[in-house]
């Protein structure tokens, strides 16, 4: 990717992180446009980044092999279609927007182009991303490669092959910052009914929760693996993963991960 001229249309949150993500790991920011409307903004990104800025979304693309589509789904169909006119050479299209299929961007986009869908989440914000990716028929193992060090400036990236999946990637990935989050809550809250100050639970649930994940990410053993070495028999921890598993933890997270995907398939 490394010759690659790479636009992006938006210049917000989920923009600068993957720009940012790239020059971090080497990528000449002079081969990077950011395009939007705010002229601050654009300002403000040159100046931290280093980046080519302009307010015309047009001219972002006119050299660019690879377009990253980075507004709010609210406003591609406006954003797309006044680019159709502008299209060459047919570069690499990637969103990262909610819930807007390939289809529906290939038509804004006036037809026959190569795109990929990407489902980003928010700890992309802080390069602990975990996006997942889907590419239209045009996609070739080049483009998936491209797409694929693109967001891993971010994270980390999984693939699927139907589309549909990604409403199961959403349910997982795309959502699930916000159930670690209610985990972290919910266990500094029963923190402090044992008795410990609020910030102290505080730092004990969230230091538990990075470090699991940590574990998890490095160990070569599975989480039910991991989860069973610290149970030791008539042990503190099998106390309270039999507690877990009596409430019906499984599936509280099947029926919610359900309300998600189902919610997501709506959408899109
Ligand atoms: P943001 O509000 O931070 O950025 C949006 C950008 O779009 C801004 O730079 C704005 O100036 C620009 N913009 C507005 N109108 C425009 C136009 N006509 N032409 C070009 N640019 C225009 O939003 P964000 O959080 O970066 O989200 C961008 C996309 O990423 C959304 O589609 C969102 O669904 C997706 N996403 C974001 C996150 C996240 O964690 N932030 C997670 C998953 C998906």
């Amino acid at each position: 990717m490394a010759h690659q001229h790479i636009a992006f249309i938006g210049a917000g949150n989920m923009a600068s992180a993957i720009f940012g993500g790239l020059i971090d790991g080497g990528f000449p920011a002079d081969h990077i446009i950011a395009a939007c409307p705010d002229a601050d903004l654009l300002d403000a990104v040159a100046k931290r980044y280093g980046v080519k800025t302009t307010i015309d979304n047009a001219e972002a693309i006119r050299q660019a092999d690879v377009v990253v589509l980075a507004v709010k789904p609210q406003i591609m169909k406006s954003v797309c279609e006044p680019l159709k006119s502008q299209l060459k050479d047919g570069p690499l299209f990637i969103s990262v927007a909610a819930g807007l299929k390939v289809d529906t961007l290939d038509h804004w986009l006036g037809g026959g182009q190569s795109i990929i869908r990407c489902m980003p989440n928010t700890p992309s914000l802080v390069g602990a991303g975990a996006s997942g990716l889907y590419g239209n028929a045009r996609v070739t193992d080049t483009h998936r490669t491209t797409a694929t060090e693109l967001m891993q400036a971010v994270g980390i990236v999984e693939w699927v092959e139907e589309e549909s999946l990604l409403d199961a990637v959403t349910a997982v990935s795309g959502s699930g910052p916000a159930y670690f989050f209610l985990m972290i809550e919910a266990l500094e809250e029963a923190g402090v009914n044992r008795g410990l100050p609020l910030e102290t639970a505080r730092r004990l649930a969230i230091q538990t929760a990075y470090g699991a994940s940590k574990m998890a990410s490095q160990s070569e053993q599975d989480p039910a693996q991991l989860k069973r070495n610290v149970m030791s028999p008539k042990g503190t921890t099998e106390q309270a993963i039999f507690s877990f598993e009596n409430a019906g933890i499984k599936a509280i997270f099947d029926d919610a991960t359900r309300a998600c995907s189902d919610r997501a398939s709506e959408m899109s």
